[in-house]
């Protein structure tokens, strides 16, 4: 039984008899990976709390037939603060659930993936107010549909592929689509939202900084209105529903 190493976040677990629990995870180098840690709910186990949900460890693991088993692990970070408050665990709950939904074994990006849930998670703990949590939040979104192949279209119209010749700037996103729309194809569009140049800015200063300038959310509806576009994008490329989404209106 050959053993690996690699660098991994806890994302869900489920109990497996009366002391073992399937945990799944997201790695640095094989994507989302589901093995078992044995003797884990036992008090005394040698995992201890390095099993428990967003911990990210140094892990030496041995294939088995179905799933693999967990024979040390090193913490590497434990985000201490995302458990310390409610809106804090929500995003992270958001971000680990769209890991579980777009995430697949042997991910092309997934050492891209891995270190944007990394910062995101880490960025999450430590930010002091809810902006600096929000502003992390759609960062990762955006990152994250780019590895995964859905890059959203911030300069050219997603559906002509023309630049806007009348105004200089796009007053419409459409979240099917996936990015701006000219006001020619404005009316094919479903349900676009209205924007204008400012959330094309704050979505180019999130793909390029992991910390917010001061005039990206001096305007909180500006913030408010670029992450629900983004939480529509995303949510319009799952199949599943996404549970935690609904958690994170009320934030
Ligand atoms: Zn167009």
């Amino acid at each position: 039984m050959p053993n690996y190493s690699t660098q991994a976040i806890n994302l869900k677990s489920y109990n497996l008899g009366e002391a073992d629990k399937i945990i799944i995870m997201y790695s640095r180098d094989y994507g989302t990976i589901k093995c078992v840690a044995k003797g884990v709910k036992r008090a005394k186990s040698s995992l201890g709390g390095r099993m428990q949900a967003f911990m990210a460890n140094r892990l030496f693991l041995a294939k088995g037939r179905n799933l693999d088993i967990v024979c040390q692990a090193e913490n590497i970070e434990s985000f201490s603060r995302l458990k310390t408050d409610y809106d804090k665990l929500s995003y992270a709950f958001y971000c680990a659930e769209l890991i579980n939904v777009f995430g697949t074994e042997n991910d092309q990006n997934s050492k891209q993936i891995y270190d944007i849930l990394f910062e995101t998670f880490k960025n999450i703990s430590i930010f002091d107010n809810n902006e600096d949590c929000m502003w992390a939040v759609l960062r990762f979104k955006l990152k994250l549909a780019k590895y995964l192949g859905y890059a959203v279209e911030l300069d050219s119209c997603v559906r002509c592929n023309q630049a806007e010749p009348k105004y200089k700037t796009y007053h419409f996103f459409c979240p099917e689509t996936g990015g701006v729309v000219c006001s020619e194809c404005f009316l094919k569009s479903h349900r676009p939202f209205e924007i204008d140049k400012r959330h094309i800015k704050l979505f180019k200063d999130a793909i390029n900084y992991d910390f917010p300038f001061e005039d990206d959310y001096k305007d909180k509806n500006l913030l408010f209105s670029s992450f629900n576009i983004l939480k529509e994008f995303i949510s319009q490329r799952s199949d599943k529903k996404l549970k935690s989404a609904a958690m994170i209106e009320f934030i």
